[in-house]
């Protein structure tokens, strides 16, 4: 709330999905922090005053809401999580498998916690080129970031849907959070919501 975002939905996913869960016990104590922090192998949690900011943003397009949602970059499954907790049909693509498979324990863990756990799909792959058998989605939504839009998501955006993705502009290292409409007629709308700061998009699988 103190970043600014103001849809009650989200903030109340903030304070139910417990952000603790998903560190190492030895940065438990920084996990209520406005900061990212480091999960392993190079990748980092998002901060979660950009992860609601960026919900906030899809729940904003012309539905007003989630629907099907494709995240791009599961990490340690935080924003899947609360994700799921906002839509209930959600998938999530991760191209590393140790992160991958920590993930699928974050979430099982939680499970445990939350009665009537969301259908959370897991996928391991290259979320550059989607993940074609569950689409058209509603919201797209990526977690790292590259110089252009794969044209595989804005194929699976489904009209009247609304892509948030960072992406690199000008100076190479600088981010733009970039919103994409698909408009009902199927035009595509282009906007920009600040500068930020993500791990970069990468193809292939580890
Ligand atoms: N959503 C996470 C953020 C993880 S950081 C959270 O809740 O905190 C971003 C993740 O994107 C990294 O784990 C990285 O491995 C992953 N990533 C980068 N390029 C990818 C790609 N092409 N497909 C799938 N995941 C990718």
């Amino acid at each position: 709330a103190e970043q600014g975002v103001q849809d009650p939905m989200v903030l109340g996913a903030m304070g139910t999905i417990e952000r603790h869960r998903f560190v190492d016990t030895a940065l438990a104590g920084q996990a209520y922090e406005d900061t990212s922090l480091p999960i392993g192998l190079g990748q980092t949690i998002s901060k979660p005053g950009v992860v609601s900011r960026m919900i906030e943003l899809l729940r904003n397009g012309q539905t007003g809401k989630l629907g099907r949602v494709l995240e791009i970059g599961t990490g340690c499954g935080y924003q899947a999580a609360l994700l799921g907790h906002l839509s209930r049909r959600v998938v999530s693509i991760e191209r590393l498998r140790d992160l991958h498979l920590k993930a699928r324990a974050n979430l099982d863990t939680l499970r445990q916690h939350l009665p009537e756990w969301p259908d959370v799909r897991l996928v391991y792959g290259d979320g550059m080129i989607g993940h074609a058998p569950l689409a058209p989605y509603d919201t797209i939504i990526a977690a790292a970031g590259g110089a252009s839009l794969p044209q595989a998501w804005i194929d699976q955006l489904a009209p009247g849907g609304r892509l948030v993705a960072p992406l690199e502009e000008g100076r190479a290292g600088t981010q733009v959070l970039t919103i994409l409409d698909r408009l009902p007629d199927g035009s595509l709308q282009h906007s920009r919501a600040g500068a930020v700061l993500f791990v970069p998009l990468k193809s292939g699988t580890t």
